[in-house]
């Protein structure tokens, strides 16, 4: 005679007919299902299959805990991850660092070839364009007066 099988609800094995009741009491009360890796694990090592097969690590930036082997992807792609600002070389999660960039683009910056004072969001066209010593030697004289004097600990 030909034995008929039943899919377990439970785990999705066929299993036949004749211990399909017995066999779906005994997968949902001593199996469950990882969400991690969707295989069926004995309840009672659930938390050690996920300790041992899943291990986690807490993201320094949102706190999630996230699995070791995407870890470090994650760093590179968290959401709340610090970000440097393009204007100067700090570090902020994104969004304080809108707020910061609005700040620390409007400063000015003296160039060191000129010597004139600069927007830092105006400093890499400056630079394409800047032209140290094209109209004389005043501006020459200047120029290696800025470059000499460093006068970084006045700005701010
Ligand atoms: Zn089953
Ligand atoms: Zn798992
Ligand atoms: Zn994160
Ligand atoms: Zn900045
Ligand atoms: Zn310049």
């Amino acid at each position: 005679m030909e034995e008929q099988e039943k899919v377990c609800d439970f785990c999705m094995r066929l299993v036949p007919e004749a211990v399909w009741e017995i066999h779906s009491v005994h997968c949902q009360r001593f199996l469950c299902l990882c969400e991690i890796c969707a295989e069926l694990v004995p309840r009672s090592r659930l938390k050690d299959h996920i300790v041992e097969d899943h291990p986690t690590q807490s993201c320094p930036h949102c706190t999630d805990l996230i699995p070791s082997d995407v870890f470090s992807s994650h760093l590179q792609r968290c959401e709340l991850r610090p970000q440097p600002c393009p204007f100067c070389t700090l570090e902020f999660p994104i969004e304080q660092l809108i707020a910061h960039q609005e700040i620390c683009s409007n400063r000015t910056e003296q160039c060191t070839l000129c010597g004139l004072y600069v927007p830092r969001r105006d400093f890499p066209y400056h630079v394409v364009t800047c032209k140290p010593g094209a109209n004389g030697s005043l501006k020459r004289k200047r120029t290696e007066e800025a470059a000499g004097v460093p006068k970084r600990a006045k700005r701010q």
